[in-house]
């Protein structure tokens, strides 16, 4: 009888692409994908060390595969991405049932480990070499997917004081532009319309290789026929250059929604940060892709409560929010990682005031957000569709360019993009009814 994987993703959406990829190298080695965790003969945990939390919920998570492995003999447990590389050994004593643990760099081995866990030989890899195999694995697709992420990078060399990424991911390493296109051309032939393009700072694309740079990349992606939509997350604010906001005056595949995460308002605290730009800076990027794209959505990423930052420096914060009013945030209470140098900083914040101010800025953000997507009911929106709708299955939902979530009402016409009325706007979703066939 084939086995089968379950994989459980923690974090960021370069896990999700690692975890496709380590589904693909699963079924070449004939494991099925295991609807549940209680069907599986194989658990793979792809774990995230961004925050503290992350590693709590996931030692968590190990203590009940512990039972789970018990009641069928046979079963084995992998742990692979951030939390392996940075716990590694550690890792193993704290789990003992634990069969395999390897490291970000380390995907490509996954079957041959999982053959070796099968004769009961445990494997540690944990190796940073800069072995990209497992870039050559194509990640596996779901049946019907209209969007999917490609990965342009790994690892980050900025080192922000705050982040654990460049030690548990490594220096960044970009991908070839030729392989890139054709993984992007591969999936527009299996009717994939948007691309969504990753990186820790997808500004820097190339620059260490000496490859095309980011700009041309997107044109050329845009060249591919059937990708109507790109999209790409993370853009450094230091590092989002001028030829590629003039790119959104003038791609029109380019979807009108940036991600540039602040991080904080102050320029005190973003200098403590090592974010290398100001407050200043960072609005003069958001004018000036206003200008190019009217209506164009910001989303954003901020900490609160980083060593050192006072009432005034988080009030910073709240006015550029003001200003800017971001469609969406994404908030967290600063997390003290080891490694970093801000675990060594003195002055830290007490965790009872860093809650209170991470309470009033996502309160302050779950206004804003409202006010945006109550701004588009009446309006009519070019929706790709994704699938059927979780509130209701009779709804069907996707997103706007602009990255807006839609429940909709289904007309009887059919296609990927169709437009949508807008009738209605909840906390973090829009609802609809399709208008025509196609937009
Ligand atoms: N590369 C992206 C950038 O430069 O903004 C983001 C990478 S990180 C995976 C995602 C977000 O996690 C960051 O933008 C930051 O807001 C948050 N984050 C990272 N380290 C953190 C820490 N030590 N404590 C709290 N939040 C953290
Ligand atoms: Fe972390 Fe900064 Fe790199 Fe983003 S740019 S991954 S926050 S070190």
């Amino acid at each position: 009888m084939r086995r089968s994987v379950f994989i459980k993703t923690f974090g960021c959406q370069m896990n999700a692409v690692d975890s496709a990829r380590m589904l693909s190298l699963m079924s070449s080695a004939d494991y099925l994908a295991a609807p549940t965790l209680e069907e599986a003969d194989l658990v793979l945990l792809n774990t995230c060390s961004i925050r503290e939390k992350a590693d709590q919920k996931i030692y968590s998570d190990l203590g009940t595969l512990r039972r789970w492995k018990l009641r069928r003999p046979g079963r084995l447990v992998g742990v692979g991405g951030c939390l392996a590389q940075q716990d590694g050994e550690e890792l193993r004593k704290r789990a003992p049932h634990v069969d395999i643990v390897f490291g970000t760099h380390n995907i490509a081995n996954l079957p041959e480990m999982v053959r070796r866990a099968e004769r009961r030989l445990p494997t540690l890899a944990l190796g940073m070499d800069e072995d990209m195999t497992h870039w050559d694995v194509v990640p596996h697709l779901p049946a019907g997917a209209v969007s999917a992420m490609v990965a342009i990078m790994q690892g980050c060399d900025n080192f922000c004081a705050y982040c654990v990424v460049p030690l548990v991911r490594g220096r960044e390493v970009s991908r070839r532009a030729g392989d890139i296109l054709s993984e992007i051309r591969s999936l527009a032939g299996r009717g994939v319309m948007e691309v969504v393009l990753l990186g820790q700072n997808v500004n820097s694309y190339g620059k260490k290789e000496g490859e095309i740079p980011f700009p041309e990349l997107l044109r050329r992606i845009s060249d591919i026929g059937r990708i109507r939509r790109i999209r790409f997350i993370t853009s450094h604010p230091r590092d989002l250059d001028d030829r590629t906001i003039r790119l959104f005056g003038e791609m029109d595949t380019l979807c009108p929604h940036v991600h540039l995460p602040l991080q904080s308002g102050s320029d005190r605290v973003l200098e403590a940060m090592g974010r290398g730009y100001t407050r200043g800076e960072y609005l003069a990027r958001i004018d000036a892709l206003r200008r190019l794209r009217p209506g164009i959505a910001f989303s954003s990423d901020f900490i609160v409560g980083f060593p050192g930052e006072s009432e005034n420096d988080f009030r910073e914060t709240l006015s550029v929010m003001e200003e800017v009013r971001f469609d969406a945030s994404f908030s967290f209470r600063f997390s003290s990682r080891p490694g970093t140098r801000a675990a060594e900083m003195k002055e830290k914040i007490d965790p009872q005031e860093a809650s209170v101010r991470l309470r009033r800025l996502q309160e302050l953000q779950a206004m804003h957000t409202r006010i945006r997507l109550a701004a588009m009911v009446g309006r009519e929106v070019a929706v790709l569709v994704e699938g059927s709708s979780a509130r209701d299955p009779g709804m069907r939902c996707g997103r706007t360019a602009c990255n807006k979530t839609v429940n909709f009402t289904p007309g009887n016409t059919g296609g990927a993009i169709r437009s949508i009325l807008v009738t209605g706007a909840g906390t973090h979703s829009l609802v609809g009814e399709e208008r025509s066939s196609d937009a």
